[in-house]
């Protein structure tokens, strides 16, 4: 419990990281409003939440204006992984920087301190290894995943112009692959598609060898980094990296969730997506100097509760519409 109650703000409040965000902020004694469209967000992932009196969920695209009264507001509507941003790209682009507008119209207006979750697709597929904040990056402005990445550079650069134009209160954190429970089990990403392959006893999918790397973040020391972040003082703005430092390829992932699941799926190829990056890993100084925080949760004691998360939803048949 904090000492200061606030009422707060979570756009993407259904999707994976809000749902955990929100449980967060409640157990921290807060009042939270959630705003979602539900495009790649589920009902079911704040279901629980309901009947908290402190706990609001409202339907609203944040693409169209948003006239609420709250202290802070966490940014996180849009969708994360590669195969539901490029589903609607147009969309993808709009929520990120309409969006953004949006939310910092309201910050402006209520003069409310604002979150923006950018993303370590800022830096596209890097040549600077690991990825620094001050790395400016590598996007292919016209490929299939420009929507994403420049959708996210561009909201970036508004909160940077709100911040010198109008001195709001922003804190931008660049997230890095990051995996849990209530992840999607359709949304394509690699955490949530090996798993529920391997449980259901599929080939998992090796996109191209296997060899490009990630980092992978524990969802629950993710959102440690958010509420650390909300609460620096005002000079402190970001860009944060947010992520865990341990990287591998993703040939390495497949095997650890063959290991952990018992499955006896094989390991089969498909092609790489267009401009997939090659190396993934966040320095995390920053982080670890300005919010004293660093991930706790190893890789395979993660894995093992999201394994859990989905053998449970799979067994409840929630996944077989
Ligand atoms: P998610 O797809 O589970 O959640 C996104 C939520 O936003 C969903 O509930 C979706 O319905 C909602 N949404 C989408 N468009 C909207 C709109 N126009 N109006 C209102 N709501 C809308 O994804 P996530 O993994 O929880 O990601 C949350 C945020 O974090 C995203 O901004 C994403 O870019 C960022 N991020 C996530 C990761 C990761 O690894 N999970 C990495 C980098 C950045
Ligand atoms: N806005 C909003 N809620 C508010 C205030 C503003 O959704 O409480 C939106 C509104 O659509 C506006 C945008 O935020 O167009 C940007 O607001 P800002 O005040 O920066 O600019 P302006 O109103 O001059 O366009
Ligand atoms: N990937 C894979 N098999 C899958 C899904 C993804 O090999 O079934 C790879 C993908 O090509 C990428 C990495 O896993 O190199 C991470 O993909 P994800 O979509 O989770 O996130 P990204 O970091 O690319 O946004």
């Amino acid at each position: 419990m904090t000492d200061l109650k606030k009422r707060i703000l979570v756009t993407g409040g259904a999707g994976f990281l809000g749902s955990h965000l929100c449980e967060r902020l409640l157990a921290d004694g807060h009042d939270v409003l959630a705003v979602d469209n539900y495009f790649t967000g589920q009902r079911d992932n704040i279901s629980h939440l309901m009947g908290n009196p402190h706990f609001e969920i409202m339907r609203h695209d944040i693409t169209f204006p948003l006239y609420v009264e709250v202290d802070e507001i966490y940014n996180l509507a849009c969708p994360a992984s590669p195969v539901r941003y490029q589903f609607d790209p147009v969309q993808t682009t709009k929520v990120n920087v309409l969006g953004a507008v949006n939310m910092l119209g309201l910050a402006k207006r209520l003069k409310a301190k604002v979150f923006q979750a950018s993303t370590s697709e800022v830096y596209g597929d890097p040549t600077v290894h690991p990825q620094t904040e001050d790395y400016r990056g590598s996007v292919n402005t016209i490929g299939p995943r420009a929507c994403y990445d420049e959708g996210k550079r561009c909201a970036e650069t508004l909160f940077f112009d709100y911040f010198r134009q109008h001195q709001l209160r922003i804190k931008v954190v660049r997230i890095f692959n990051t995996y849990g429970p209530r992840m999607h089990p359709n949304d394509g990403r690699v955490v949530s598609n090996f798993i529920v392959q391997a449980l259901r006893g599929e080939n998992i999918t090796i996109f191209g060898d296997g060899m490009q790397t990630r980092a992978f973040c524990y969802v629950d020391d993710l959102i440690e980094g958010f509420v650390r972040m909300m609460a620096t003082q005002d000079d402190v703005t970001g860009p944060i990296n947010l992520g865990n430092p341990v990287e591998l390829p993703m040939i390495h992932l497949a095997e650890r969730i063959v290991e952990l699941t018992g499955t006896k799926s094989r390991l089969i190829n498909h092609p790489l997506p267009v401009d997939d990056p090659m190396q993934r890993c966040p320095d995390i100084s920053k982080a670890r100097d300005t919010l004293g925080w660093q991930p706790i949760v190893q890789l395979d004691e993660g894995l093992s509760r999201t394994i859990a998360y989905f053998d449970h939803q799979l067994a409840a048949g929630f996944f077989n519409t």
